[in-house]
């Protein structure tokens, strides 16, 4: 029997192989100003949970769609993430992927399979690992070319333009999506926006940008970085930075508000991912899955760094302050940061980055907030078709359906259970709409 035994090794996957695409072509470009075009379907956001849904509309037969996305490329921004941190695999398994459920198609692992002469012998075993029903790991350049084959062979990139989208109108059976550079009108939208950064709370420097010398996980760092850099978070995305700064020889000064770290496959209990997971959240009431998100939507680390913090821990490299949250950040002398513990210690560092989670997109801000009906910042959604129970014509894929699905809604795994309902209860509407107004037009023509 093969044993799961956390590896460092694993971690290390190469990055940037090349990998043989479908011919395709690339994204559209900047949405031409003044659109104002029609679409059967438009998808705000093109990470890979648009990626997922425009994947299964065009199973659906819905073709007319259009994908909007501030940054212009399928999956750019999770990709741009990732790099950022220096993360060469993922944390979700194999048989977590944003291919399509229900059709015929190259799944993630099959993908990989393909590609076996370009994969080291430790991806290889990976994949072995997958086939006999084991947990795995996913190299980041697998999933990005696994990525680059649904864009290509669901002709989802010539659909997708650049464009911030600034307000979702629905009504009357449409909605007008207005960007920077004009305005669209479609039968549905389906809103796939992903998460923000959570900010630091204003009691921390008292509010505005952060003081010099801080950055949070997702900007780039200081040129240089100094010798001893501070990070503020328990999560995985700490992780991959303190183990970049280690690698790049300073000493790290790691703060964590619980009093100790917590190892796991995934960032939430693997239960989730399953229907068993999801049914003992979906029959359940609104205050017991709150309780639910709470428990099972926090801060973990894959085991595989396990190892290598311990060790970095043992011999002085990382010095970890465990259990006290932070009260105060401030830039120190000499360029110094300087952040306090609620227990009076203080952690100072000549550069402190920030890792604090994210914050789920719901919509606010898009839609009228009477329509996304927020209640505890999460969106009230028709748990059967994923759209806004006050806007049938809007729908939702991604961290935002968390308490449809539970903790597991923003993983990539979720995406694929979401964009299973939106999806047919998408081309259904457009079936029905279709069909009322063929009727129509007979009444009229009689
Ligand atoms: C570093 C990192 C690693 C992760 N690793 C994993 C993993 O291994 N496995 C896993 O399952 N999950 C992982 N996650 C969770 C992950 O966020 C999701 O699985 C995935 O990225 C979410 O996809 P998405 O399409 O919902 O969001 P995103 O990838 O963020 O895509 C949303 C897109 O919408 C765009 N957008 C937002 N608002 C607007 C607007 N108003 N107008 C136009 N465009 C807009 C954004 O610019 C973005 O391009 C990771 C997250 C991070 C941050």
């Amino acid at each position: 029997m093969i044993t799961f035994v956390p590896e460092p090794h694993l971690l290390d996957s190469p990055r940037g192989r090349h990998w043989p695409r479908v011919p395709a072509t690339g994204p559209a470009g900047a949405l031409p100003a003044g659109h104002g075009r029609t679409a059967d379907v438009v998808i705000v956001g093109a990470g890979p949970a648009g990626i997922a849904v425009a994947a299964a509309l065009w199973h659906h037969g819905v073709h007319d769609v259009v994908l909007l996305d501030r940054d212009g490329r399928p999956g750019g921004r999770f990709f741009d993430r990732i790099d950022l941190l220096g993360q060469r695999v993922l944390r979700s398994p194999y048989e977590h992927h944003p291919g399509v459920e229900g059709f015929r198609d190259c799944e993630l692992l099959d993908f990989a399979r393909l590609h076996w002469g370009r994969l080291t012998r430790t991806e290889r075993r990976e994949i072995r690992m997958a086939q006999s029903g084991h947990r795995s790991v996913v190299p980041v350049d697998v999933f990005e070319a696994y990525c680059d084959h649904l864009v290509a062979s669901h002709h989802i990139a010539a659909k997708t333009w650049r464009a911030t989208v600034r307000e979702v109108l629905p009504g009357g059976g449409t909605a007008t999506v207005t960007t920077e550079r004009g305005s669209l009108t479609a039968r549905h939208v389906v809103l796939a926006l992903g998460e923000e950064r959570r900010a630091a709370p204003d009691s921390w420097w008292g509010a505005g940008a952060p003081p010099p010398g801080v950055s949070y996980w997702d900007e780039s760092g200081p040129v240089g970085g100094g010798r001893r850099q501070v990070v503020v978070g328990a999560g995985l995305t700490a992780a991959h930075l303190i183990t970049g700064a280690l690698d790049a020889g300073r000493e790290v000064h790691w703060v964590i508000r619980e009093p100790g770290e917590r190892y796991q496959c995934a960032d939430v209990n693997s239960a989730f991912f399953r229907p068993e997971g999801r049914k003992r959240f979906d029959r359940v009431g609104w205050e017991q899955r709150l309780g639910l998100m709470g428990r099972f939507r926090r801060a973990s680390i894959m085991f595989e760094f396990q190892p290598l913090l311990e060790r970095a821990e043992a011999e002085g490299r990382l010095v970890v302050h465990r259990g006290a949250p932070v009260r105060r950040v401030s830039a120190g002398v000499g360029g110094t940061v300087a952040v306090r513990l609620a227990d009076g210690r203080r952690v100072g560092g000549d550069h402190a980055v920030l890792a604090l989670g994210t914050t789920p997109s719901i919509g606010t801000g898009l839609l009228p907030p009477a329509l996304v009906g927020a209640r505890d910042g999460w969106p009230e959604l028709d748990e059967r078709t994923m759209a806004y129970t006050r806007a049938p014509e809007v729908s939702v894929i991604g961290a935002a359906a968390g308490m449809v699905l539970g903790p597991a809604a923003r993983n990539i795994d979720g995406h694929r259970v979401a964009t299973t309902r939106a999806a047919a209860a998408i081309a259904r509407r457009l079936r029905d709409g279709a069909a009322v107004a063929a009727g129509l037009e007979a009444v009229a023509g009689a």
